[in-house]
């Protein structure tokens, strides 16, 4: 039996002590991406490049050369940019697309000698709680095949959950990379926006994507999320504020202030077990010292339709480009300019994408745009303000990650307002810029996890990352 390894330092030390190296990692990873091939989490696997990369990692390994991150295997969501490689964003329509460049947090994490195994499944576009949305097919969770992985990186999340590699990166718009994070019994964390470059990220809703890590550790989030972010001139979004040295500083030295919205915890939709574990961490942290008060957030019932009048705005924008000449899939039955247009966009892509594209029109179009579009902008203003003066009154504030665990595959795929409410606790944290955290703190009876969300004051990565270890480590 292979050892499975849960953290880079436990790779370290087997590489330091030459129990293990890095072409004997990735053959190990590639035997048990094979393996679970029925979980659906990869779209492709780069075997090769792998098997070469960690050939020359090793080779630096034993010349004293290696980056910090030699020894992590990482896969990436198939909206991540890697240069020579495909990258469809999960559609028909990018069906054997292949990047031109690679995307800043790629190439990072490679200049520190990650190695990429391949690329994850995902909603198509990034849009979906379920990663049923895929032209792929779904993604298993890997506790329980017949339940959704979340999504839209459900394939990033079981790959990091069934240890098909290390660690993974997904992307967060509205709740993608902490919402399967929580279902998948692993942490996830969208850092604030501008932190990471969003250059060579597929956009979706360009004022709200985040690409994001998922890790079983907070060592290794820290590790992972201080390489990617940082100023880049490819993304004039991306903040030029200074990277902290995040994975050596995980110590919480201070009494904490905190609080939860109480609308949030005493909402009829949220599962009595996560209710119950979410006050029974409350307790325990006051119990510890810490301040924690109930107050209220009374936006709560904005929060969804703010984010999908706006994500669908931008995403109609977007997505405006794949029209069957650029790039991507063009329709054999398109016979002029306009049938080449309409064709390829009804044939190319998945019907939740164009759902969002024709209600992102809509808002937008000429008698609509003051109505939804425009006061769309003022709620998240509103929302933005009311976050941002709770956070400067308490260090956190802290929520379920979702409402309940991972549902049946099938289950809700007809209920679109019941799937577009999935989101009703991840979406304050990108409409309002700032970082959020799921981390995996739950066990329900029916056996199935949950995550515990904690948000953050924009670039406020260091202390949340603290906090989070010190939550995980006395949980
Ligand atoms: N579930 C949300 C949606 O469907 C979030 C997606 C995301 O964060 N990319 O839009």
């Amino acid at each position: 039996m292979e050892k499975v390894y849960t953290s880079l330092n436990e790779i370290k030390e087997d590489i330091n002590n030459s129990q293990v190296n890095c072409a004997q990692l990735v053959q190990s990873y590639l035997n048990r991406i094979e393996e679970n091939k029925h979980l659906n989490a990869f779209l492709e696997v780069f075997t090769e490049d792998a098997k070469a990369s960690a050939k020359a990692i090793d080779a630096k390994i034993a010349n004293g050369t290696a980056g910090k991150l030699a020894g992590m295997v990482v896969a990436i969501k198939d909206n991540i940019c890697y240069k020579g490689h495909k990258v469809s964003s999960s559609s028909k329509i990018l069906e054997d697309f292949e990047s031109l460049f690679s995307s800043t947090a790629v190439e990072r994490l490679i200049a520190e000698d990650a190695i990429i195994i391949g690329r994850t499944n995902c909603d198509e576009f990034a849009m979906g709680s379920s990663n049923e949305n895929s032209a792929y097919g779904p993604v298993l969770n890997a506790i329980d095949n017949t339940k959704v992985p979340g999504g839209s990186s459900g394939g990033s999340a079981v790959a990091v959950q069934a240890n098909l590699c290390l660690a993974s990166l997904g992307s967060d718009t509205g709740g993608s990379v902490r919402q399967p994070a929580s279902f998948c019994n692993v942490i996830g964390m969208k850092p604030t926006y501008g932190r990471v470059s969003r250059y060579g990220l597929v956009a979706y809703a360009s004022s709200f994507d985040q690409i994001g890590p998922f890790t079983h550790n907070i060592e290794d989030m820290a590790l992972i999320t201080e390489v990617i972010s940082g100023g880049d001139e490819y993304d004039t979004t991306c903040s030029k504020r200074e990277v902290p040295n995040l994975s050596g500083n995980l110590k919480l030295d201070k009494k904490l202030k905190l609080t939860y919205f109480r609308s949030y915890i005493e909402n009829e939709g949220l599962d009595a077990e996560v209710k119950a574990r979410f006050y029974e961490i409350i307790e325990q942290l006051k119990a510890e010292g810490h301040t924690v008060e109930e107050t209220e957030f009374e936006y709560l019932d904005y929060l969804v339709p703010t984010y999908y009048v706006l994500t669908t705005a931008e995403a109609s924008s977007n997505l405006a480009r794949f029209d069957g000449i650029h790039y991507g899939y063009r329709s054999p039955n398109a016979t002029d300019l306009e049938s080449t247009y309409k064709l390829s966009r009804t044939e190319g892509f998945g019907k939740e994408v164009k759902r969002r594209i024709m209600l992102g029109t809509y808002v937008l179009s000429a008698g609509f745009y003051d109505a939804y579009y425009a006061k769309g902008q003022k709620v998240r203003r509103l929302i933005k303000d009311k976050t941002d003066a709770t956070l400067s009154k308490y260090d956190f504030i802290l929520t379920p990650t979702s409402p309940h665990t991972p549902f049946d595959i099938g289950q809700q795929s007809n209920d679109q307002i019941k799937m577009y409410l999935e989101d009703i606790y991840t979406a304050q944290a990108p409409l309002a810029g700032i970082p959020a955290i799921s981390l995996p703190l739950g066990q329900h009876s029916n056996g199935l996890p949950f995550g515990i969300q904690v948000m953050a004051k924009s670039f406020g990565e260091q202390d949340l990352l603290a906090f989070s270890k010190y939550l995980m480590d006395n949980n």
